[in-house]
């Protein structure tokens, strides 16, 4: 079963709703436009519930199949939010607001969903109930999160979710998945080393906290270096190296390091966190400072389920004829809250030949619609088959 003919006739229509949003790009939980945008298509498509307000903006749609002997719920969530990047594609419906745009592809990933929305309430030839999921703030707010916080899990008894990502670099419309953990938790830190300021000719007389923090700076290195077992992945980075003195003659009395750390389990995560705080407490007592470490736990590992990716897997073969091996990605995904309250899968929809994610000149590529609405069309009907 390849795409959907029904898709391919849908093409241009979801081709505008991806377009509109494109050029109406909101950021974070700011979502209002679209939001509005997602509820009033699926009220139109004759969805059986639409509730706004999950997660703040986010909106869920229920459609129920011609048949329910099962009970089976399936969640499909799509993501709604820009990136606070200026545009420079240059295209016809670029970004109409300044420092806003969708450079990741997440007005794909909407319009998609709102595709395989319209499809599934026109055939509905399931047996059991979708419920569409389309959050706000998936870049760094947790959209996911709240909307999982505000018990929609629960409330719409869903038993497993599937999420999807378009990916830059992989031939148009052709899938890549992997089991297990596949997006890394993505932490970060602050961390503030106190000395002793004063004369840069009378160091003696001085704590110095350049060479206390440039050390700490080196030996966090060590973490990945010398502390995780080299065949698991931990990535540590400091970023900023801020010094309270931009003078060429005062040692500085503060020294001000921030950074990320990125993880694929959950006990390289605690281990990372650990030894971030004994490694900066250890290098200011050695020189006689003094350390605050803050440490922010962001997004945790998104982990595939085994049987829900060998099947979206199988799914994916039946539209595209193949689906490879993904590589684990060390970038942080906000699914993986809803992962960690149901079994499911991720997919990876090629892109094309595009700008990478986040890229000023990134655009989703809408020859990748037939391919990603059949994908979650073929979702709920293989998994809740009709009699
Ligand atoms: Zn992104
Ligand atoms: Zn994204």
């Amino acid at each position: 079963m390849p795409i959907k003919n029904r898709f391919a006739e849908l093409q241009s229509e979801i081709t505008e709703w991806r377009r509109d949003i494109h050029q109406n790009p909101e950021i974070l939980f700011e979502t209002h436009r679209t939001s509005a945008l997602v509820a009033e298509k699926l009220k139109e498509f004759g969805c059986d519930e639409v509730v706004t307000g999950i997660g703040r903006t986010g909106v869920v749609g229920v459609i129920k199949g011609k048949a329910d002997t099962g009970g089976k719920v399936i969640g499909l969530r799509a993501d709604m939010d820009a990136l606070p990047i200026h545009e420079t594609t240059g295209l016809d419906y670029a970004s109409n607001t300044d420092g806003a745009m969708h450079a990741c592809g997440h007005d794909g990933h909407t319009a998609m969903l709102l595709g395989a929305a319209k499809y599934l309430s026109e055939t509905r030839n399931f047996d059991g109930t979708v419920v569409v999921i389309f959050q706000p703030a998936e870049e760094g707010g947790g959209g996911g999160r709240e909307m999982c916080e505000d018990g929609m899990m629960d409330r719409w008894g869903i038993q497993e979710v599937y999420g999807m990502h378009n990916w830059p670099g992989r031939p148009v419309g052709s899938f890549a998945i992997r089991p297990g953990a596949f997006f890394a938790a993505t932490d970060q830190f602050d961390i503030v080393f106190e000395g002793k300021g004063g004369h840069a000719a009378k160091p003696h007389e001085t704590v110095d906290t350049t060479v206390m923090a440039a050390q700490a700076v080196l030996a966090l290195q060590t973490i990945a270096a010398r502390n995780a077992d080299p065949v698991d992945q931990v990535v540590v980075s400091v970023t900023s190296f801020e010094t309270s003195s931009t003078a060429f003659n005062v040692i500085p009395q503060t020294v001000k390091l921030r950074g990320t750390v990125r993880t694929m389990s959950r006990d390289m995560r605690d281990m990372a966190e650990k030894r971030v705080t004994e490694i900066c407490t250890g290098v200011a007592a050695t020189f006689g400072g003094a350390v605050e470490v803050t440490y922010y736990r962001g997004y945790p590992v998104m982990v595939n389920s085994d049987d829900q990716t060998d099947f979206a897997a199988r799914v994916a073969r039946s539209v595209s004829g193949d689906c490879d091996q993904a590589p684990l990605i060390m970038g942080g995904e906000d699914f993986a809250f809803m992962l960690e309250e149901r079994p499911g899968a991720y997919i990876l929809v090629g892109n094309g030949d595009t700008a990478a994610v986040h890229h000023p000149e990134y655009n989703f590529n809408d020859e990748a619609i037939p391919a990603g609405c059949s994908w979650w069309a073929e979702i709920v009907e293989q998994r809740m088959p009709a009699a």
